[in-house]
């Protein structure tokens, strides 16, 4: 397609963004060009945005950013056979190679030489991006553009949620970032007895509440490992699902996790964390899980089934704006008074 459309890019290295005019992307015979319908601000973006250590060693400018997005197919490179033009779509921003041992195992989400939109690539925060026709996910239900455009995150929270055995089991959550808050309705539809949540923030904790959690600890107010111990006969949780990446909740969640039980760790801690392997891991027989991205396509199958079933991630949707509004956005992420920021280009 030819002519220019306006996009959010990062053309030198430093903080902040520039709002630009750039060409509409040019597509390869097996990718795709979609028509951006709505985007969501991801904790990636912020990062890039204040151009921290990890952007710096990470991004090569310039560079469209922004991975979280859905939208209509309105181009297709003469290789395309797996979908259509016209089609909805919600994108996989990790793009898996196809070939190396990993992916032909099925485990893309290790892929040896993923590459990741909005990062590697240019990314959704504009009116149209291209992707390879393997990283779309056309719809098998009707879904509200807005939750369309979480996939990312919330496959996050499925693929962490559903990586332990929940039913009947009490959940302990750790961080209620939107990861956290998304896996509140998974664990809770996927058959958890009762859902513990942990954050710092009042207004994390509040949305938390609201997404259906049963209880909601702020461990500056109170402790939550006595907390849980009481409510489960001195045992603890039967599941920790750590998504804050803070080194005391995760601490505080496996002291707060019964003997024999799982802990499945998505969080990212900023550096290495000091811990106690010894107790609070071998002498309790916990079985430890490291969840990154999304199981290709797997979580996003029992995602689709999930949303189907009822999980209502519309509470999670706290800001709608316009692209051009997107410093808004990117303060409200900083401040952590917002849940998914969504933005129409
Ligand atoms: P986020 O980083 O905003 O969420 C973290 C939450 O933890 C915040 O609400 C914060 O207030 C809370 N927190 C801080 N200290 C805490 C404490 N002591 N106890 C309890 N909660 C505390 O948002 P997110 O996007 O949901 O990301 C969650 C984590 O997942 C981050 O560490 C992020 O880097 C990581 N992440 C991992 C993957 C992966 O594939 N493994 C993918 C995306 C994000
Ligand atoms: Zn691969």
């Amino acid at each position: 397609m030819e002519g220019t459309m306006k996009a959010v890019a990062k053309i030198a290295p430093g903080p902040g963004f520039d709002l630009i005019t750039a060409p509409i992307p040019k597509i390869g015979r097996r990718e795709v060009l979609i028509k951006v319908k709505a985007a969501a601000i991801c904790g990636t973006d912020v990062h890039i945005y204040e151009w921290d250590d990890w952007s710096r060693k990470r991004i090569t400018p310039p560079l469209i950013f922004g991975h979280e997005f859905c939208g209509d197919i309105v181009e297709v490179g003469e290789g395309v056979n797996s979908v259509k033009l016209g089609q909805f779509v919600s994108v996989e921003t990790h793009i898996t190679c196809g070939h190396c041992y990993y992916c032909r195992q099925g485990m893309g989400h290790v892929c040896e030489t993923m590459k990741i939109i909005g990062v590697d690539r240019d990314g959704c925060f504009a009116e149209y991006v291209a992707v390879p026709e393997t990283a779309c996910w056309p719809w098998e239900i009707e879904v509200p553009v807005e939750i369309a455009a979480i996939q990312d995150p919330y496959g996050n929270a499925v693929h962490t949620a559903l990586s332990a055995d929940l039913v009947g089991a009490d959940v302990l959550i750790t961080g209620m970032g939107p990861i956290g808050l998304a896996a509140i309705p998974v664990a809770k539809l996927s058959g958890a007895r009762r859902v513990f949540v942990t954050d710092v923030s009042e207004y994390r904790l509040n949305l938390a509440k609201k997404l259906g959690a049963d209880y909601a600890i702020n461990p500056k107010n109170d402790d939550p490992v006595p907390f849980i111990k009481d409510l489960t006969q001195g045992r603890g949780a039967d599941v920790l699902l750590e998504v804050s990446g803070n080194p005391s909740a995760i601490k505080q969640g496996f002291a707060a996790l019964r003997k024999a039980g799982t802990a499945s760790l998505l969080g990212i801690p900023s550096k290495p964390v000091e811990f106690d392997i010894a107790n609070d891991i071998i002498f309790k027989s916990i079985v430890v899980k490291g969840i990154n991205g999304r199981r290709i396509w797997d979580t996003w199958f029992k995602g689709q089934a999930l949303l189907a079933k009822g999980v209502d991630l519309s509470k999670l949707i706290t800001h709608k704006m316009p692209l051009e509004e997107i410093e808004k956005g990117l303060e409200l992420m900083i401040a952590g008074e917002c849940g998914k920021v969504i933005l129409y280009p």
